[in-house]
């Protein structure tokens, strides 16, 4: 069952689907159309998943940007959307950097910063520089989900508006530590969460720290 951790969700566009598809990978159905964020086969069969309308990079490390994942989902209809670095992979439909805005279908798309202030390389280099990648918000009608991407805590979290629900990465070093996550969870306020691209996860520990206001979903 690849549904099993879907939930959906009543918007004025239609009943939305959403669908935790591995590690930093999201599939949201809505009506017929079918859009995925970062599709990734190590953790995933997308034999089992139906055809892509459209696919959103955050940016294009290997566990985010899978052409074998890709294989399966991609018709020779399938809209590519993504930051510059993507556009060396794939032609792209729109090119979105930091703040840009991209409109398909009534569904309105703002990519936001992802990166990373504490955790570098080990040349001192952020393993996500500000500006490399995206986080995406999808605002269908009424309804609006933040897919955070590769990103620690980072201030524009504050800024996010009201999210209706977020999809947050943890894993140390490259994304969020809990204590970063639970901040996060905080600050972006959403009564629903799905934490995404971790390893291990002591739920009993965040859901207790996370606290009642907030719903963990997990794939
Ligand atoms: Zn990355
Ligand atoms: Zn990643």
């Amino acid at each position: 069952m690849i549904f099993t951790a879907s939930q959906q969700f009543t918007t004025l566009l239609g009943l939305l689907t959403i669908v935790p598809a591995g590690h930093g990978a999201v599939c949201f159905t809505i009506e017929n159309t079918v859009i995925y964020v970062d599709p990734y086969s190590a953790t995933t069969d997308y034999g089992r998943y139906p055809k892509a309308d459209i696919v959103f990079f955050t940016h294009d490390h290997a566990d985010h940007y899978d052409p074998k994942a890709l294989e399966h989902i991609v018709t020779s209809h399938t809209l590519f959307v993504g930051p510059e670095c993507m556009e060396k992979h794939l032609e792209l439909e729109k090119t979105l950097r930091n703040g840009d805005f991209f409109k398909w279908k009534g569904i309105e798309v703002l990519a936001v910063p992802a990166y990373n202030i504490i955790n570098k390389r080990p040349d001192g280099n952020p393993f996500h520089p500000k500006g490399y990648g995206n986080g995406y918000i999808f605002t269908f009608g009424d309804f609006r989900v933040y897919v955070a991407g590769d990103t620690e805590l980072i201030p524009e979290m504050k800024q996010m508006g009201p999210v209706d629900v977020a999809i947050l990465p943890k894993n140390l070093p490259y994304t969020m530590s809990d204590d970063q996550f639970l901040e996060a969870v905080k600050w972006i306020n959403a009564p629903v969460v799905y934490p995404v691209h971790y390893f291990e996860l002591d739920r009993e520990y965040l859901e207790k720290a996370a606290g009642d206001k907030v719903k963990l979903i997990y794939k």
